[in-house]
């Protein structure tokens, strides 16, 4: 017997499964999360500055506020992206978005991880609707005709219309019910640090397109910038092994000295990348977003964006399923799936795409690239695309 009965259960605490839990209970389902890390509260974190940190964009912050979470993150510690650089590896080979020339307020907004992922969960815990189970681990998963359980390692068990896996990308939900995975690695690890910079960074994200990976500097609050280069494992762990001196000096040669001195002032991390496709993203009562859905390179800062539109369009289907009672209904779930499909799969040929394109030595496919950058520099309908695509 169940010992709580909900109407979802959400397996995995991040930022996607913790923002759709506060919309799920804000829309007026009863919803239990299920986290295992429960992330440090805010009071905890510090002045240092988080080397992981998300590009975030409008809309999902448009969707984060409606969650409760982003008027909690201090206007000091966010910047607004209103220019981006993107440059080639041949002379002249660049692109270049702001966010006047497209009407916009600002391109994206650029907010550290720790400090994102606290304010959600105090949402989370502010919510009447949600209840917290953790520190807590999934042991086993049942789905019925009628409902889901959830047994926790510690002997509990929940039971809900639909389960959702928000449980990263080795995603457990998705492995107990059968949904095919396919990931292939990118050989490559994306290298973290925070530098503070000689010149003024003006609101703007820059990026290179090397031979050695993509190099991303992306403006943080007061002159810093945080840098995410996406590089083979090996020239990764090189930089790892650096003193910060020599680190500084290496970013600093790479980027063609555009942002003067840099200084390191948060120590280098990496994480191992790679493109997830999965099968499904539903089951009978069942569904999966954010990183357990589909995993991509983060050279388009796109991979939590991704996670969100997941979570805000499951929260809308769930919200308007009108006569409909079951959360859980498999043509509902559907509607979910569909809806979400070609928004994933863009994003995935995109990001491959460009990665493969430019990892690439051969002579006529560098030549391709960086005219491709300079024809995509021009008002056309592309570049138009790529911004109403990356501003969503
Ligand atoms: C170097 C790098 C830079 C990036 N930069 C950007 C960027 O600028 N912009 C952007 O949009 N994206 C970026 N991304 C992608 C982004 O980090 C991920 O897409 C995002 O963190 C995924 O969030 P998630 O909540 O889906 O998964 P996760 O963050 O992996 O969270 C999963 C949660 O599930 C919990 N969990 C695990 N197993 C279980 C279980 N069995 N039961 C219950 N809970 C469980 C975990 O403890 C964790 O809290 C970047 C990625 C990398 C590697």
């Amino acid at each position: 017997m169940p010992s709580s009965i909900f109407d979802v259960i959400v397996a995995g605490g991040g930022l996607v499964g913790a923002s759709l839990a506060v919309a799920l209970g804000r829309g007026g389902l009863t919803v239990a999360l299920v986290e295992p890390q429960p992330p440090a509260p805010v009071t905890s974190l510090g002045d240092a500055w988080d080397s992981r940190i998300y590009a975030i964009s409008p809309g999902s912050a448009a969707f984060l506020e409606s969650c409760g979470a982003w008027q909690q993150l201090p206007a000091e510690r966010l910047t607004r992206v209103e220019t981006m650089q993107v440059f080639g590896d041949e002379p002249g080979a660049r692109l270049e978005f702001s966010a006047y020339d497209c009407g916009l307020r600002e391109l994206a907004f650029i907010v550290e991880n720790g400090r994102l992922h606290a304010a959600l969960w105090r949402s989370l815990r502010e919510s009447e609707n949600v209840t917290l189970f953790s520190p807590g681990r999934c042991g086993a998963l049942a789905r019925g005709l009628d409902a889901a359980t959830l047994t926790l390692d510690d002997g509990s068990v929940l039971a809900s219309q639909l389960i959702v896996g928000a449980d990263g990308a080795e995603s457990w939900v998705r492995g107990e019910a059968g949904i095919k995975a396919s990931a292939v690695p990118y050989g490559q690890l994306g290298v973290v640090a925070n530098f503070a910079v000689g010149t003024p960074h003006r609101e703007t994200a820059y990026q290179w397109f090397r031979r050695d990976g993509v190099l991303a500097l992306l403006p943080l609050p007061g002159e810093r910038v945080s840098m995410v280069w996406s590089t083979a494992e090996s020239h990764g762990r090189e930089l790892l092994s650096l003193a910060p001196e020599a680190l500084a000096a290496r970013v600093e040669a790479a980027s063609q000295g555009v942002l003067g001195a840099l200084q390191v002032v948060t120590p280098a991390a990496a994480f191992p990348l790679q493109l997830q496709r999965v099968a499904q993203l539903v089951a009978p009562r069942l569904a999966l977003v954010g990183d357990a859905a589909h995993n991509v390179h983060p050279l388009a800062g796109q991979g939590v964006n991704l996670g969100f539109r997941d979570a805000r369009e499951l929260a809308r289907v769930l919200a308007g399923r009108g006569a409909q009672s079951d959360c859980g209904d498999y043509h509902l779930l559907r509607r979910y799936e569909r809806a979400r499909r070609e928004d994933i799969l863009a994003m995935q040929l995109a990001t491959d795409g460009l990665q493969k394109l430019f990892a690439s030595g051969k002579v006529w496919l560098q030549r391709a690239r960086n005219l491709g950058l300079k024809f995509t520099n021009l008002p056309t309908p592309l570049k138009q695309w790529l911004v109403r695509h990356a501003v969503a």
